[in-house]
C-alpha cells in the first residue's frame, strides 16, 4: 500500500528507524540518510584487534534494558516496531544492579538491586530494616509511574510528575541518608540533578525494577532487523548521507540537501539528530521564529561519559550477571562533578557462562578540558589529548581496583572514548550521552514536541522527553502519531 506520501528521516539512531518502520508499514516511502557507514547511533557496535582469537566486537555504549518482558510496557513497544523476538537474557533475580560504596579505609559496602518491586524493597529493607515503611512508600510511587506508561505519553498527555523534582521526592519520602544513596546509586543510568523530574527518574529507575536484560549480540541485534524492515516494507536506508540543510518552502519542510550537494524532496521530514543541530539546519524559508530557534539552541544538555571497552584475560574473572555501579562515599551523587572520577558504571559480557570475556566502564567526563580538541577528527587529536584519556583511565582502574582487587592484571586491551568521540559519531552537543536535559521547574522549555514550528518537520529521538531505549521507543510513537494520529497507533500498540 504504497503511495501516501514520501518521508525523510535524518539519522538512523533507534528512533529514526523505529519511525521508519511505522511510517513505511504505514505506506510511506521512507528513505533514513544517516551520515556515517555504520547505522544505529549510541547503538552501533565497532571492531578492534587483529583478525582471528584477537578481534572483538564492543558496543558504543548499550548495555541493559527494563521492562522488555511480554506485556511489559518495553515488550509491547519493541513488538510493534517488529522486534518481538530477540535474544534477551535476563540478569540476576536478586541483584540485577549492585550498588557499591568505596569508603576509605574502611572498605567496601555493596547493596543488591532485586527484580520485582515487592522484592526490590524486601531485599533493601534487610539492610534497612527501619525504613521497610518509606522503602515501600517510595517504591509504589515508581510502580505508579510506570504502570501509567501508555497514558502519559510525554508533553501531550502531560504527565504531573514531570514538574515534580526526584531529588525533592527522595528526601521527602525517605530518611536514611545511606538508604537515599543507595536509591540514587545508578545514577549513571541518567544524570541526576536537582531538577531532574521524578517522571524521568521513575520510568528509568523503574523499568529495571519491574525486570531487566541484557542482549545478546548488543545494540546492532536491534538495529539491523529494523534496517531490514524498513527494506521490506519499500524503505531505503542509505549511509554515507550527512544531510547539512533542511530545505523549506514557505514555512514548510520540502526536502534536504547533503554535504556532496545532492537533494531529495519528500512530503515531510523527520531528525533524529539533536532537535538543536536539527534546527541550525533549517534555513530562512523555514520561517521559523527567533524565539523558537533561540528556545531549542539554548537548552543545556546531560553531561558526556568516558567509555572504557576492555578485551579480558581468558578465564581470568568470573562472569557477573549484572551491573556493578561503583562510587566513592562521600561523591554527591545529585551533583555530579564530571571532572573529577567519582562514580562507575561496569557491565560484563559472557565467555561461556563462567567467565567474563569482556568488560565496559563508564564514567561522566567533563567537555569543557577537552574542547580545545573538538575540531580535530578522533586519530587526529594529538599526544596531549591521549595522554588525558590515559589520565582518565587510570582513575577508572583506581576505583575500579577497589571492588575488584588486581583486575588491572587481569586486562588485555582497552580502548576508549571520550565526550569528545561522542561528538564527532553522534554529533550531539558537548558530546552529552543523553540529550537535553529535563528540569522540573521549566518543564515546557525543556521537554521537546515532536511537532516543530516548521510545517511537516517533526524530531524524534532521546532528547524529546526520555532517553534510552524506553525513552527512544516512546518518542518515535509521538513522532508517528503527529502524521498518523495517536490514537490510531495507541490501538495498534495495545491491540484495542
Ligand atoms: C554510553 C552510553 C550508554 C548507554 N547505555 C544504554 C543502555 O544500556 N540502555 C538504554 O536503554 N540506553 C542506553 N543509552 C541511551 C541510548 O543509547 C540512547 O538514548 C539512544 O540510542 C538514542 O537514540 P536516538 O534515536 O536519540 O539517536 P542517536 O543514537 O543519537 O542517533 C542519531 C543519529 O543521527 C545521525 N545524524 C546526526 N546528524 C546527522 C546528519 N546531519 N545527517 C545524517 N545523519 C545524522 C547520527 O550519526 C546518529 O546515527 C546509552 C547511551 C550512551 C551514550
Amino acid at each position: 500500500m504504497q503511495g501516501k506520501g514520501s518521508v525523510i528521516i535524518i539519522g538512523s539512531g533507534l528512533g529514526g528507524l523505529q519511525c521508519g518502520v511505522v511510517l513505511s508499514r504505514h505506506g510511506y516511502k521512507v528513505t533514513v540518510l544517516e551520515k556515517h557507514f555504520t547505522p544505529g547511533g549510541c547503538l552501533q557496535t565497532f571492531v578492534r584487534g587483529k583478525a582471528g582469537e584477537g578481534r572483538v566486537r564492543f558496543d558504543c555504549g548499550f548495555h541493559y534494558v527494563g521492562s522488555v518482558g511480554k506485556g511489559e510496557p518495553l515488550g509491547i513497544m519493541l513488538e510493534y516496531y517488529g522486534l518481538g523476538n530477540l535474544p534477551w537474557k535476563r540478569l540476576d533475580e536478586d541483584c540485577f544492579d549492585e550498588i557499591c560504596f568505596v569508603d576509605g579505609s574502611k572498605g567496601t559496602f555493596s547493596y543488591p538491586y532485586a527484580m520485582g518491586f515487592r522484592n526490590f524493597s524486601e531485599k533493601l529493607s534487610e539492610f534497612f530494616p527501619a525504613s521497610k515503611h518509606e522503602l515501600e512508600e517510595f517504591v509504589s510511587v515508581i510502580e505508579n509511574v510506570c504502570d501509567h506508561t501508555f497514558s502519559s505519553f510525554g508533553p501531550g498527555g502531560f504527565n504531573p510528575y514531570f514538574s515534580r523534582s526526584a531529588k525533592e521526592f527522595l528526601e521527602e519520602t525517605i530518611s536514611d541518608p545511606q538508604l537515599r544513596k543507595v536509591l540514587s546509586g545508578p545514577s549513571l543510568k541518567m544524570e541526576l540533578s536537582p531538577n531532574l523530574p521524578l517522571y524521568i527518574y521513575s520510568q528509568i529507575f523503574g523499568s529495571f525494577i519491574r525486570s531487566a536484560y541484557r542482549l545478546d549480540g548488543g545494540g546492532e541485534t536491534l538495529i539491523n532487523p529494523l534496517c531490514d524492515i524498513i527494506r521490506s516494507q519499500g524503505g531505503e536506508v542509505l549511509l554515507g548521507k550527512e544531510v547539512v540543510s533542511i530545505d523549506c518552502s514557505e514555512g514548510r519542510a520540502v526536502g534536504v540537501t547533503l554535504a556532496d550537494g545532492t537533494s531529495y524532496k519528500a512530503d515531510y521530514v523527520i531528525s533524529d539528530a539533536h532537535p538543536s543541530v536539527t534546527m541550525e539546519m533549517v534555513g530562512e524559508e523555514g520561517k521559523l521564529r527567533g524565539v523558537y530557534r533561540r528556545r531549542i539552541s539554548s537548552l543545556s544538555n546531560t553531561y558526556g561519559v568516558f567509555t572504557a571497552n576492555i578485551r579480558l584475560k581468558k578465564n581470568a574473572i568470573p562472569y557477573l550477571n549484572r551491573n556493578v555501579f561503583i562510587h566513592r562515599q562521600d561523591a554527591d551523587l545529585w551533583n555530579p562533578d564530571p571532572s573529577k572520577t567519582e562514580s562507575l558504571m561496569v557491565h560484563f559480557y559472557p565467555e561461556d557462562g563462567r567467565y567474563a570475556s569482556r568488560m565496559d566502564v563508564m564514567t561522566p567526563m567533563d567537555f569543557a578540558g577537552l574542547s580545545r580538541w573538538k575540531d580535530l577528527p578522533e586519530h587526529r587529536r594529538g599526544e596531549k589529548y591521549e595522554a588525558a584519556k590515559k589520565a582518565k583511565w587510570a582513575e577508572c582502574l583506581s576505583l575500579l581496583e577497589s571492588r575488584f582487587p588486581g583486575i588491572g592484571d587481569c586486562i588485555e586491551d582497552v580502548y576508549t572514548s571520550t565526550p569528545l568521540t561522542w561528538l564527532s559519531y553522534i554529533g550531539t552537543p558537548e558530546g552529552s550521552a543523553y540529550g537535553v536535559r529535563k528540569n522540573s521547574e521549566n518543564v515546557l522549555a525543556t521537554v521537546i514536541s515532536a511537532k516543530t514550528p516548521v510545517e511537516h518537520l517533526y524530531l524524534t529521538g532521546q532528547s524529546l522527553n526520555l532517553h534510552g531505549i524506553l525513552g527512544v521507543s516512546m518518542s518515535s510513537i509521538l513522532t508517528c502519531g503527529e502524521i498518523l494520529g495517536l490514537e490510531t497507533l495507541r490501538k495498534e500498540i495495545l491491540h484495542v
